[in-house]
């Protein structure tokens, strides 16, 4: 079957797996963002992926995988990671494990690391690929690196001449919650789609283990919320230079200067004349579905600058003022 001459944006399923198959990277939906995905296994096909975002071959990729069961012979399971995932998944929640000794995850999807970070997501298109693969998807944001996350097919196709399965917009428009789950308590390496409230709501079930392996007595917190970002890195690849725009951002803003576009969020200032509403009612999981594509919008209108009105810092309004000041520290 010869592929060259269809769109690069397409909605067969079916075209997605044959190009996956055949060694291919190919964009898909997922309910966070698009990701950039091939088979997670094959580490020249990884390392590909690399090439087109033009990512640092020390940031890892998260491996998708259809079921929680799937991943078992390839990273090390804790008795609360398990616990927190059977919970989430699928689900826009991404654990960090160890190694397991026959793991099959390439060193390049790896970053060259002894962890893997992996996910089962929720999107019905991309479940029905993973079913049908061998194995996991290896698939960071469709985005060049360091640029805004894609929450729609148009949006990788103005940065990547890759095959684009298209899913309509995403769901939650932000990447997923990242926990570290080696260790007790579980620990945010990156605030996302999935709040500290609700991981510590579905943690309060989770019954005290005997003994905690290398890692000492239980503590009471189950969850240790993220650092304000700075430039002290436990994530590789949370570098502060990510999720920009091309303009600058001015936070917290209170009154529109001359040339600024509105990043809004509740009723408007006034004067703004170029604005893009995040969520009119002050919802902060509206406003997080929001985030990305109003900043695509606002990139290409007229304005010169942004001006971003206060996001209160709960529930996924920490994952929205996590990604504005990297994109401020990025512009800086
Ligand atoms: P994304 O760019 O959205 O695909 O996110 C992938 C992110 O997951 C990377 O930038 C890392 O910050 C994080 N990650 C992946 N693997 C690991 C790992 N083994 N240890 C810690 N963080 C990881
Ligand atoms: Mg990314």
């Amino acid at each position: 079957m010869t592929l060259s001459k269809q769109p690069m944006i397409f909605k067969d399923i079916d075209r997605a797996i044959h190009h996956l198959l055949n060694r291919e990277v190919v964009a898909l939906p997922t309910e966070t963002v698009y990701g950039l995905a091939a088979l997670g296994y094959d580490g020249q096909v990884v390392e590909h992926i690399y090439a087109l975002k033009n990512r640092p071959k020390h940031n890892p990729l998260i491996l998708h995988y259809a079921r929680l069961e799937d991943s078992c012979n390839d990273v090390v399971w804790t008795p609360w990671a398990q616990y927190l995932a059977a919970a989430c998944w699928p689900g826009p929640l991404t654990v960090v494990l160890s190694l397991a000794q026959n793991s099959r995850i390439p060193l390049a999807a790896r970053g060259g690391l002894n962890s893997a970070a992996i996910r089962v997501p929720s999107h019905p298109m991309i479940q029905e690929i993973l079913r049908a693969l061998p194995g996991p998807l290896a698939a960071p944001s469709a985005n060049l690196s360091g640029q805004l996350s894609p929450t729609t097919a148009a949006h990788v196709a103005k940065d990547l001449n890759v095959p684009i399965l298209d899913g309509g917009p995403c769901m939650y428009g932000l990447e997923s919650t990242i926990v570290d789950g080696r260790t007790w308590p579980i620990r945010i390496l990156r605030p996302g789609a999935l709040s500290v409230e609700d991981i510590n709501t579905l943690l309060l079930g989770f019954p005290e283990p005997i003994t905690v392996p290398d890692s000492g007595p239980m503590q009471d917190a189950t969850v240790i919320a993220p650092p304000a970002p700075s430039t002290n890195v436990l994530c590789p690849g949370q570098l502060l230079a990510h999720y920009a725009p091309k303009k600058r951002l001015r936070l917290n803003a209170t009154h529109i200067e001359d040339g600024e576009g509105l990043l809004a969020f509740g009723p408007p200032l006034l004067g703004a004349t170029v604005c893009a509403q995040l969520s009119l009612e002050g919802n902060v999981t509206q406003a997080a579905a929001r985030l990305f594509a109003a900043l695509h919008q606002l990139d290409q209108s007229i304005c010169q600058t942004i001006a971003v009105m206060p996001i209160p810092q709960t529930g996924l309004g920490c994952a929205i003022n996590d990604r504005l000041w990297r994109a401020c520290a990025a512009l800086e």
